[in-house]
C-alpha cells in the first residue's frame, strides 16, 4: 500500500519533478543556548529524514546570532544529541561564520536604498510601528542618505557607539499590513564577547535578517521551520530577492506539543536552574539526554517522530504514545529479569535445607535467539507484597491461603500458612512445593491460573529504584491558565525512590539498552550506579498508565 505523502514530501517531489531543484539540502539551526528537548528530535527527524528519503544531505548550522545567551557546553550537547538520534550532518556551521558576509550584503542594500541607520530607541521604534489598524510613523532617519547610512553602520561596526543607541533596519513600508515589512531591524548594537567570534564583532544580525542569508550560502533548498514562522516569510523572501541571491524556500510544520511536557528551552533553564529537577538530563525532562537516561532508545524516539507525523496545525500529542513507541521497540529487544520490588519472604517448607537447583529461563520471550539465562532457586525466596492477599476477592489468581500459583520458570507452590508479627503484618508465607511440575518434567503440564515472579533470597541483589512520573500534572502545558505559573502544575510525586531484590543475572547485563523487570516494567541502569549502590530508573510499565 502506498504510504500518505505528507506536505513537504509533495511539495518536494515537485520541486524535484519540476527541476525547481536538482537535489534536496535540508538544515537543523538550533540556537545553542540550551540542550535540545523533544521538539528538536521532530525537527531533527524531519530535516535529516526527508533529505535521506530523497538522496540528500543536511547541514548543521548553529545559530548564534546571539551573544549573550549562547554558550559552547550547548553546542558540544547538540551534536552529541544529534548523533546519539542516529544522524550525521554533512557540514558544521555556524551562522557567525558568515558574519563577514551578511555585513557586505547589508551594506549591498544600503547602497540600494533599501537600507537604513536609525537612532531612536527600542522602545521609540517599538512605539511609530504602530499597528494592525494604524500605519507605523516613519523615523526621522529614515531619509538619511546612503553615505551618510554607509559611514554610521561602518562606525557602528568599528565599535564607536554604545548598545541600544543605533540599528540598521530595512526600508521597505511602514503601512505595510504585514507588521513585518514595517523596517525590520537588521542589526542590533552588542557590546558582548561571542562565544566563537570573542570580542571581533560589536553588531550582531536579527534572526530574519540572517536566517535567510545563511540558508541561502549553503544553498539550502527547503528550510523547514515551525508555523509561528509563517508571518516571516514574505520577509525571508525579500532579503533574498533584493540580494538576487541562491532561492532558498521557507516551509512551516505544526510545533511538537506533548501532554504534561513543556517544550522550551527557556523554562526547562528555569528548572534546571532552580533545583525543581537534578540538571538538563533529569529523566524526567524533556529533553534528549533525559529521556535517552531514562531508557528512551533512538529507535523509539524516531519511530515516535514518524508517528506524529507533519501537521499544518498546531496540536497536542499524548504522552502515552512515545511511550507505546518504547514499548514497542524495547520488547523486542530487551533482556528480562525478576526484581521484586516490595519484598514479602516466602519459604518453602518441603525443600531440603541448603538445597539449591538452577531454573532455565527466556533471555527474552519475544526473541528466541536471544537465549536463555539460568537461576538460582531455594528453599528461601521473595515475592511481592501484593502477589499475597490473606482475604483477596474472587478474581484474584495469585497466592493466598491453601491456594496454588506458579512460580515463574520453576515450580507450583500451594501457601500452608502466614506468619505475622505483633502488629499483625505478615513477614513470612509458609508454602509447599510441588515437585512434579518442574518446566519440563513430566508434571509440568499442570496448570494453576496464577504466575508470579520471585528471587531468591540466597543470592538475590540489593537495586536501587528511581521511579518516575510525568512532570507535570496539566496534560496541556502550552495552554495553562493567564496568571498561573508552570511550576504550580510540577507534580510532586514526579520521583519516588525504593530499594528491590533483584536477580543476579541483572548486574551482569551488557546488553547497553533498559532491561524488562518482568511484569513490572523497563528500567534503564543509571550513570550515578556504582558496584555498590546499582540504580535502575523506570523508563515506562509494561502498560499505559494514562
Ligand atoms: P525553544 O522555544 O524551546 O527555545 P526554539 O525554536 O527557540 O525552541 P531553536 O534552537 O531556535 O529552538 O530551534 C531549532 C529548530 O528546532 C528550529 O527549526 C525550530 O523550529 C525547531 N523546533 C523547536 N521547537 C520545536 C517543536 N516543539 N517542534 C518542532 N520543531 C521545533
Ligand atoms: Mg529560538
Amino acid at each position: 500500500m502506498d504510504e500518505v505523502k505528507n506536505f513537504l514530501e509533495e511539495k518536494i517531489e515537485s520541486d524535484l519533478k519540476e527541476g525547481h531543484c536538482t537535489s534536496v539540502m535540508t538544515r537543523f539551526p538550533p540556537e545553542p543556548n540550551g540542550y535540545l528537548h523533544l521538539g528538536h528530535a521532530k525537527s531533527i527527524c524531519l530535516n535529516f529524514g526527508l533529505a535521506q528519503q530523497y538522496g540528500g544531505a543536511t547541514n548543521l548550522r548553529f545559530d548564534d546570532t546571539n551573544p549573550v545567551k549562547e554558550d559552547t557546553e550547548y553546542v558540544d550537547s547538540i551534536k552529541n544529541d544529534i548523533k546519539w538520534l542516529g544522524f550525521q550532518w554533512k557540514d558544521e556551521f555556524y551562522a557567525s561564520d558568515y558574519f563577514e558576509q551578511l555585513y557586505q550584503w547589508a551594506v549591498e542594500l544600503i547602497k540600494k536604498g533599501l537600507a537604513y541607520v536609525d537612532d531612536q530607541s527600542q522602545e521609540e521604534i517599538r512605539l511609530n510601528r504602530g499597528t494592525v489598524q494604524q500605519p507605523g510613523t516613519p523615523s526621522p532617519w529614515r531619509d538619511r542618505s546612503v553615505e551618510e547610512n554607509l559611514d554610521l553602520f561602518r562606525r557602528m561596526r568599528e565599535g564607536e557607539f554604545p548598545d541600544g543607541s543605533k540599528v540598521l533596519r530595512a526600508k521597505i513600508d511602514m503601512a505595510s499590513p504585514n507588521m513585518m515589512f514595517r523596517d525590520p531591524l537588521m542589526y542590533r548594537i552588542i557590546h558582548a564577547d561571542h562565544h566563537r567570534t570573542g570580542s571581533k564583532w560589536c553588531i550582531y544580525p536579527m534572526y530574519d535578517y540572517a536566517h535567510g542569508q545563511c540558508d541561502s550560502i549553503e544553498h539550502i533548498t527547503h528550510s523547514i521551520c515551525t508555523l509561528e514562522f509563517d508571518v516571516h516569510r514574505p520577509l525571508y523572501d525579500w532579503f533574498i530577492e533584493k540580494l538576487g541571491i541562491f532561492p532558498s524556500h521557507q516551509y512551516e510544520f505544526a510545533r511538537l506539543n506533548v501532554t504534561y511536557t513543556l517544550m522550551s528551552k527557556r523554562k526547562l533553564l528555569e528548572l534546571v536552574k532552580g533545583g525543581y529537577v537534578s540538571g538538563w538530563d533529569d529523566p524526567r525532562m524533556p529533553t534528549i539526554c533525559g529521556i535517552r537516561r531514562r531508557g528512551y532508545t533512538p529507535e523509539a524516539v524516531r519511530a515516535f517522530a514518524t508517528k506524529v507525523g507533519v501537521a499544518k496545525r498546531d496540536n497536542l500529542i499524548d504522552l502515552s504514545l512515545m511511550e507505546w513507541c518504547l514499548r514497542e521497540d524495547l520488547n523486542k529487544r530487551s533482556n528480562r529479569y525478576m526484581v521484586v520490588t516490595d519484598p514479602v519472604k516466602l519459604v518453602i517448607t518441603n525443600w531440603e535445607d541448603g538445597k539449591e537447583e538452577l531454573c532455565t529461563a527466556p533471555k527474552n520471550q519475544e526473541c528466541p535467539e536471544a537465549g536463555t539465562r539460568t537461576v538460582k532457586f531455594g528453599k528461601e525466596l521473595y515475592i511481592e507484597r501484593e502477589d499475597f492477599m490473606e482475604n483477596p476477592p474472587k478474581k484474584f489468581f495469585r497466592l493466598q491461603p491453601g491456594g496454588e500459583v506458579r512460580l515463574k520458570y520453576s515450580y507450583i507452590i500451594k501457601c500452608e500458612e502466614v506468619v505475622k508479627d505483633a502488629e499483625g503484618n505478615i513477614v513470612e508465607i509458609r508454602c509447599t512445593y510441588d515437585p512434579t511440575t518442574k518446566p519440563g518434567s513430566e508434571g509440568a503440564w499442570r496448570k494453576v491460573k496464577g504466575t508470579i515472579h520471585w528471587v531468591n533470597a540466597n543470592d538475590c541483589r540489593k537495586v536501587h529504584l528511581r521511579i518516575y512520573d510525568r512532570l507535570f500534572l496539566e496534560p496541556d502545558m502550552g495552554n495553562i491558565p493567564e496568571g498561573r505559573d508552570y511550576k504550580e502544575f510540577l507534580n510532586p510525586d514526579s520521583l519516588v525512590e525504593k530499594d528491590a531484590f533483584a536477580e543476579p543475572n541483572l548486574l551482569n547485563d551488557d546488553s547497553g539498552i533498559a532491561v524488562q523487570f518482568e511484569r513490572n516494567g523497563y528500567y534503564a541502569q543509571d550513570p550515578d550506579s556504582t558496584a555498590e549502590k546499582p540504580i535502575y530508573n523506570k523508563a515506562t510499565g509494561l502498560k499505559s498508565s494514562y
